[in-house]
């Protein structure tokens, strides 16, 4: 098959020939029709992950089930399907609790194995993980979900559970963050977007946002107090660095709940957070990873009856070849939207 493939960190990536994956016990191989380019890709690429290499990327997937290994219940060879990056052993007590997103053994396409980047891919323990596609979802909407989208309708639903009324300010408007503010509209909230670039707050308007916000070195956490008097009830950063959770944090109103969704790097041995207003003000700090595939039904109900609509995040659909160009100028081109692969030989 062909796929995107480095054989050292922050090497060039190149699209040639590897041997097809084959499905392991438990689980199956996946013939790709849509797979997300995302920033952790290039982190992983960039060697802020532990992976073997040669490597191939990828964990934003969706397509149709090519083969199956021994011991799958559930599925069969040409299901439409998609998969959390997350994906759960099946037999530990949180997988059986159904928090696969936190199982200790996990694994990740694109990180514990080869990914999504090719024509075909091996996902691990498919009863637990696989989510079916239904037909009047696209494989490019389904693929959104895998990491950015579910991971924003975790964020608000599952860890802040956002009523509606409320105000929602999401820090950094990119893949993750748009995904955050189409949601929280749906869910009825009032939202603020806070960018440091303006065709982001475009995208953030476009999608409903209530406000918008510059991030241009002006005191953003008294913008939002103004609009909101007195602060936001929920505030996620999307971007994950020490100025953007800051301003999240110190943009809550008093007992507020602030979701941390951006990977936050650590300063000095660990993140620096105002923890001062945390205590002060009974503010709840929530960690967020990921979604469990037996939490997707009621996400996938809302996309196939139009509510929720995580194509309109896709900016462009790209081959394996140009993926490959725009994997290391991830960081500092960080595009719009999302870009989608499609890895079939046909797409180019
Ligand atoms: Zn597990
Ligand atoms: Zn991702």
């Amino acid at each position: 098959m062909r796929a995107v493939v480095y054989d050292e960190i922050g090497a060039s990536p190149e699209v040639r020939d590897v041997p097809s994956p084959e499905a392991p016990a438990g689980g199956v191989v996946v013939e790709v029709h849509a797979t997300g380019l995302c920033r952790s890709d290039w982190h992983a690429w960039a060697g802020h992950d532990d992976i073997a290499l040669p490597h191939v990327p990828g964990h934003e997937l969706a397509g149709i089930v090519a083969s199956v290994g021994v011991g799958v219940r559930d599925w069969s060879v040409g299901d439409r399907v998609t998969v959390p990056f997350v994906e759960g052993c099946g037999r530990c007590e949180w997988c059986l609790g159904g928090d696969a997103q936190v199982c200790p053994a996990q694994e990740q396409p694109g990180f514990t194995h080869w990914g999504s980047f090719a024509e075909y891919v091996a996902l691990h323990a498919a009863d637990t993980n696989l989510v079916a596609v239904p037909d009047d979802v696209s494989f490019e909407a389904a693929a959104a979900l895998g990491c950015r989208f579910a991971t924003a309708w975790r964020a608000l639903t599952g860890r802040a559970a956002v009523r509606p009324g409320e105000w929602v300010t999401v820090v950094g408007a990119g893949g993750v963050g748009l995904s955050t503010v189409m949601i929280a509209k749906a869910l009825g909230a009032k939202v603020i977007a806070v960018d440091r670039n303006r065709g982001a707050l475009a995208a953030a308007e476009a999608l409903g946002a209530d406000a918008v916000l510059e991030a241009d070195g002006s005191d953003v956490p008294a913008a939002v107090h103004e609009l909101t008097s007195g602060g936001s009830h929920v505030a996620v950063d999307a971007v994950g660095s020490e100025a953007t959770c800051a301003d999240a944090i110190l943009s809550l109103r008093r007992r507020g709940r602030h979701v941390q969704v951006g990977l936050l790097p650590p300063v000095d041995g660990h993140p620096r957070v105002p923890m001062a207003r945390v205590i002060g003000w009974e503010l709840d700090v929530l960690g967020s990873h990921g979604m469990a595939a037996v939490d997707y039904p009621g996400m996938m109900a809302l996309i196939a009856s139009g509510q929720l609509r995580p194509q309109t995040l896709v900016e462009r659909v790209v081959g394996l070849e140009e993926a490959a160009v725009l994997l290391p100028l991830l960081e500092q081109a960080a595009p719009a939207g999302m870009t989608m692969i499609d890895p079939r030989p046909a797409a180019g």
